[in-house]
């Protein structure tokens, strides 16, 4: 994180984006981590995700990114969280609500420059709304966003240029937006000079970047790990998992690993892929179940159940897994189930392990 902040100038808020149980690292115990190091925006995409990080922390500043349907707008207001409007029916309705609980509804405002994804385009009649919202006595307009495309510098500045023509044409109007933002982790790495009062840095925050956009020196944070659950010696010929598709060529050792596709991992890398144990690689065979896995150890392994078996990490970097799979590595990280147990390590020891019941 150091170095994260070694690239933004002091007034320059780091939003940590925790979106997707913080890209399947936890939110709640990410957030209580970067909290102590002096984070205190969080942002997320869903209602949802914003109430369960609201119940951690009264004092978090926590801001909802995507679209909050009219009926549960009235949980922003009562969690005191800030939510993305982007049309002015949801700001009577905020404004209304608020007014009913003798409070102001705070929002941010999601512009739309080309993504063409969610926002209000920029026109008149979108003008003359913002005006409208600016009036309403129960709704706090503390910000103003848009989202690059990072498609190439001139299409970035492009939409960031129309951004702040807008913000220009409000401030000319007397209407004035504090926190403005439009950079994500590498729009944040690339334009320095587009950080506005906030930065959206998801991605980096994981050590997770794009090879050929990478400026910044962060390494993934994230591995995965399990232990065999049952090995077994099977004899030539014998078949393993469903329908039968992979035989044994000669007698040989088999582990059941309790990880599978409803855990996160790619069913479609039957035949495929291969973990790691004490520095040697052994191949999934058979259907990968919902819940389970075989690995082939071979006859004269000695592998037990108390070994640890490396799916993600120093030996299978995140980055090959992505390409594996054809995917990025957002992807991945973000499939990574709830009910997998997430390990924290601090100075190579264990400091918390999170999981969904105990
Ligand atoms: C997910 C998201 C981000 C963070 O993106 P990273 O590339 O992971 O940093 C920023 N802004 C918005 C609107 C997002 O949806």
């Amino acid at each position: 994180m150091a170095n994260i902040n070694a690239f933004i100038k002091d007034d320059v808020i780091l939003g940590a984006v925790l979106k997707a149980n913080a890209y399947g690292h936890g939110a709640k115990y990410t957030a209580k981590t970067l909290y102590n190091h002096g984070v205190k925006y969080f942002l997320v995409a869903t209602l949802l995700e914003a109430i369960q990080l609201r119940n951690e922390n009264a004092n978090y500043q926590l801001l909802v990114m995507g679209h909050t349907p009219d009926d549960y707008l009235h949980h922003l207001i009562n969690y005191n969280i800030i939510g993305t409007v982007f049309t002015l029916d949801q700001a009577r309705l905020l404004n209304k609500l608020a007014y009913k609980k003798g409070t102001q509804a705070k929002v941010h405002l999601k512009i739309e420059t080309g993504f063409n994804r969610l926002g209000m385009q920029i026109n008149e009649e979108n003008i003359q709304d913002i005006l409208q919202m600016s009036q309403m006595n129960h709704l706090d307009i503390q910000g103003a966003f848009t989202h690059l495309t990072l498609k190439s510098k001139d299409s970035d500045l492009n939409q960031y240029n129309m951004f702040m023509d807008l913000i220009s044409t409000l401030e000319a109007k007397g209407i004035h937006i504090p926190v403005k933002h439009v950079c994500d982790s590498i729009g944040m790495a690339l334009y320095p000079e587009f950080h506005l009062s906030m930065v959206r840095v998801g991605a980096l925050l994981y050590g997770l970047q794009s090879e050929d956009k990478g400026i910044i020196d962060v390494k993934p944070i994230l591995s995965f790990y399990t232990k065999p659950s049952c090995i077994k010696k099977i004899f030539s010929g014998e078949s393993v998992s469903y329908g039968n598709r992979w035989f044994a060529k000669n007698d040989t050792i088999i582990a059941t690993l309790p990880f599978g596709y409803a855990d996160g991992f790619p069913r479609t890398l039957y035949q495929k892929s291969f973990v790691t144990i004490h520095q040697n690689k052994y191949p999934i065979v058979g259907a990968i179940c919902m819940d389970q896995c075989m690995i082939d150890l071979g006859i004269s392994s000695e592998v037990t159940t108390n070994d640890a078996v490396e799916i993600l990490g120093p030996y299978n970097n995140i980055e090959d897994f992505a390409q594996l799979v054809g995917t990025n590595k957002n992807d991945i990280v973000s499939g990574f189930a709830a009910r997998i147990p997430r390990v924290y390590i601090k100075d190579q020891k264990i400091c918390h392990i999170e999981n969904e019941i105990l």
